[in-house]
């Protein structure tokens, strides 16, 4: 699977750009330390990437902090930010090839997909949030006979981004294009295990008229400089995506270094419902791409089948069906459907689960091994007889493990879909529009699927409830949490103020 190395779709990106980028350019971390990239289909080191730390995050705060405060990028009407991003959107597309690959070899994003899909998707992420630029403003109110009010809305400052290594590019256009509309400046810390596209977004985002010191990149580790970013007192701002356990870590150094405002996109556990009368030939495959897309290395992935019992053998034996034909190999391969996981630490943890599942006593219905030879490939692996108290059926994997749980009523269904500490995403398979509504309703997630699943629009606000997190990403809400909002007040002609 894993061995065809000599393909013609087989490639390893030129890597331009290694270095941190601050200022408008690209340095060397002042220690002049580096750490290595690795890929993860071979295990083999592709770069060298800078790796910053306090010091290199202090100075690019400190270009940040003189864009924002000085610089023409907050002080541009809207209209001159939305053209100078329409032009960044261009060039990620007409970059579209190298910036797929990049993504491919880091994150083991499919390549096809990438190329047919993601990246342009991101680039219109880019235009949806350039085309907002110009439509920002307050209002007016009349507060009484001898004074006028009006509310100006501001950019929030300098914001740090710091992001997760399973989508490298959306993470990046996620955080920056609302970002950039509203008028900030920023610090973005890609994740360790995927560097590559952040910088080579930046250096885009230059080509195309944005100010030096409005974006700059820091790459590095999370403890190092990701928490100094977190607890920098000159940053008025962090949104955050990762991991629950790293969300208490930000909201404890925002809180106390200067009390920040932050966004945090966190973990999942997402229950993906199949009610009795779902299209099986429909439900099954959707339910596969819904757990093990991107090697289930999705937040809003759909890790606990609930289904109902009318169904429950008839939909297990279709899923079985599918995953037989669900290729795992090289990403770049047109053919596969999944890749290798990200890291070795990744996959190992991700094998510890499937021995969990084993252990506590679910049935362990296919895959469950790693492929052999290099490369952090795993099967896609399916359970079933999986009880609401085993480890796997509670705890966040990030891998290709599904874990298919038995239920009788809509009521119970709900009660035990509820029963987690997250609450991100959810799906619902039925054509009953009374159990449709009635579950949508009682879902405590930030993110409902009826009938289909992944169904994302620039449009959309995707975000969690409980400790999924707050604040939400993509849409209209994802502008309004970088803006802030001042009341001015004045008296009129011939007040008594005068
Ligand atoms: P992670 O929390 O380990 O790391 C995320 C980022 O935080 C990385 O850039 C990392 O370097 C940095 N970081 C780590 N420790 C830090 C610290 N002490 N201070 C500041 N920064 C620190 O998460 P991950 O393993 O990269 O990503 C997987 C997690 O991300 C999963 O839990 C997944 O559900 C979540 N995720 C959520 C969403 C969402 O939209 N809700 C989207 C994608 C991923």
């Amino acid at each position: 699977m894993n061995g065809n190395m000599e393909k013609a779709w087989m490639r390893i990106p030129d890597i331009k750009f290694t270095k941190l980028f601050i200022n408008g350019e690209f340095v060397d971390a002042i220690s002049g330390k580096t750490f290595e990239n690795i890929d993860p289909r071979t295990e083999e080191v592709i770069a060298n990437v800078s790796e910053g730390d306090k010091e290199d995050v202090d100075l690019a705060v400190k270009a940040a902090r003189q864009a924002f405060d000085h610089g023409p990028w907050p002080r541009l009407p809207g209209c001159e930010r939305r053209r100078i991003m329409l032009k960044f959107a261009d060039l990620i597309d007409e970059n579209v090839d190298e910036l797929a690959a990049l993504d491919t070899v880091d994150a083991a994003n499919l390549y096809s997909l990438g190329k047919a899909m993601q990246i342009h998707h991101g680039a219109e992420l880019i235009r949806y949030y350039a085309g907002a630029a110009d439509k920002i403003h307050g209002t007016t109110l009349k507060m009484s006979s001898e004074l006028q009010g009006y509310t100006l809305v501001e950019p929030i400052g300098v914001v740090g981004h710091i992001v997760p290594w399973n989508f490298p590019t959306q993470m990046f256009v996620m955080k920056v294009g609302p970002a950039l509309a509203a008028g900030c400046t920023m610090v973005v810390k890609p994740a360790e295990q995927t560097p590559l596209s952040a910088l080579y977004y930046a250096h885009l985002a230059k080509q195309a008229g944005v100010p030096d010191g409005v974006i700059n990149v820091v790459t590095g580790y999370g403890s190092t400089a990701g928490a100094a970013i977190s607890s920098h007192m000159d940053i008025d701002m962090v949104s955050f995506t990762g991991s629950t356990e790293t969300g208490h870590r930000i909201m404890q150094a925002a809180a106390t270094s200067n009390l920040k405002a932050v966004s945090l996109e966190l973990g999942g556990k997402s229950p993906f419902i199949v009610f009795d009368d779902a299209d099986v030939d429909r439900v099954a495959p959707l339910a596969l791409l819904g757990c093990f897309f991107n090697q289930g290395q999705i937040c809003v992935a759909g890790t606990r089948t609930f289904v109902q019992e009318g169904i429950h053998d008839k939909f297990v034996d279709r899923l079985l069906e599918e995953v037989k034909r669900w290729v795992v190999g090289d990403p770049f391969d047109p053919n596969v459907n999944q890749g290798p996981q990200v890291d070795k630490k990744q996959y190992k943890k991700i094998l510890s689960y499937i021995e969990h599942g084993k252990r506590e006593g679910a049935t362990l219905l296919a895959g469950g091994k790693p492929l052999p030879g290099k490369g952090y490939y795993i099967e896609p692996t399916i359970f079933t007889d999986v009880t609401d108290d085993m480890t796997i059926a509670k705890e966040e994997i990030f891998g290709p493990v599904m874990s298919i749980m038995k239920f009788k009523t809509v009521e119970e269904v709900i009660k035990r879909a509820n029963g987690t500490k997250y609450g991100l995403a959810a799906g619902i398979m039925t054509n009953d529009l009374n159990i449709a509504n009635t579950v949508a309703r009682s879902l405590r997630a930030g993110a409902i699927w009826i009938n289909c699943y992944f169904a994302f629009d620039n449009d959309l606000p995707i975000g969690g409830y409980k400790m999924s997190g707050f604040g939400k990403d993509m849409g209209i809400q994802a502008l309004h949490k970088y803006l802030q909002i001042k009341s001015v007040a004045t008296p009129i002609f011939n007040s008594p103020w005068l």
